[in-house]
C-alpha cells in the first residue's frame, strides 16, 4: 500500500527567499518523492517564466469558469490577480505518495487548513524590514513604486505569522534550509505515517 503523501504549505512575503528554499529542498536527497504544485494565475508571465512550469497562465474568464466548476482546492486574489491550486492535480500527487508543497499566500493557507487539517503550514519570514527591502532591490525586477507596494504587501502577509504551525526566519540560508528539512522529516516520522509505511514490519513484530 502506498503511504499517501504529506501536504505542506509555505507562505512568505515576496523577497523572503521562499522560492530558493523550496528549490534547494527539492534538489536534496529525499526518502520520499517531492513536488511543488504549479498554481494557476491570471497574472502575466514575468521574463523567464514558462507556462506549466512556473504557473499555468490563464485569463480571468477561464479562471472564473474553473472556480464555478469547483476545480480549485483553494484560490485567492493576490495583488489584483487570481491565484489558485488545482484540486485534481494535488489529489493525484498525494495519492501517488508524493509530498506536495504549496507555495501560496495566507488566504490560501486558511482555506486549505479547513479542508485538510493535517496539512503542515510553514511561514518563512525575512529577518528585518531593511533586509527585505534590500533583497527586493537587489533582485532588480521591480521599479521603486513596485518595491514600495511589495513592502506594504509584505507587512500584510507577515501580520498572519501566528496562524502557521512553524516559522523559519531566513537570515542564514543554509540554516533556514536545514530547519525546513527538519520540519519535513518530522512530519514523515509521525506515528500515523510510519504505521502505514512499516505496516508489514509491525505485523511481523506483533505476530504470534
Ligand atoms: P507571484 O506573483 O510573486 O509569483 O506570487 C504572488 C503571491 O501569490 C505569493 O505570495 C504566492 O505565494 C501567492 N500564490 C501563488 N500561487 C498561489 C495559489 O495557488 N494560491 C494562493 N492563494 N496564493 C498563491
Amino acid at each position: 500500500m502506498t503511504t499517501p503523501g504529506n501536504l505542506f504549505i509555505l507562505s512568505a512575503p515576496s523577497g523572503a527567499g521562499k522560492s530558493s528554499l523550496i528549490k534547494a529542498l527539492l534538489s536534496q536527497e529525499s526518502a520520499r518523492p517531492m513536488q511543488v504544485s504549479v498554481s494557476h494565475t491570471t497574472r502575466a508571465p514575468r521574463p523567464g517564466e514558462n507556462n506549466a512550469e512556473h504557473y499555468h497562465f490563464i485569463n480571468v474568464e477561464q479562471f472564473q469558469k474553473q472556480i464555478k466548476q469547483n476545480e480549485f482546492y483553494e484560490y485567492a486574489e493576490v495583488f489584483g490577480n487570481y491565484y489558485g491550486t488545482s484540486a485534481s492535480a494535488i489529489d493525484k500527487q498525494l495519492a501517488q505518495g508524493i509530498d506536495v508543497f504549496l507555495d501560496i499566500d495566507w488566504q490560501g493557507a486558511k482555506q486549505v487548513r479547513i479542508k485538510q487539517p493535517s496539512v503542515t503550514t510553514i511561514f518563512i519570514s525575512p529577518p528585518s524590514k531593511a533586509e527585505l527591502e534590500d533583497r527586493l532591490k537587489k533582485r532588480g525586477q521591480d521599479s521603486e513604486a513596485t518595491i514600495k507596494s511589495r513592502m506594504a504587501q509584505a507587512k500584510a502577509e507577515c501580520s498572519h505569522y501566528t496562524e502557521f504551525d512553524y516559522i523559519i526566519v531566513n537570515n542564514d540560508f543554509s540554516q533556514a534550509l536545514s530547519e525546513l528539512t527538519t520540519i519535513v522529516n518530522n512530519q514523515r516520522l509521525r506515528c500515523q505515517q510510519q504505521a502505514i509505511t512499516h505496516q508489514v514490519m509491525f505485523d511481523e513484530l506483533l505476530k504470534g
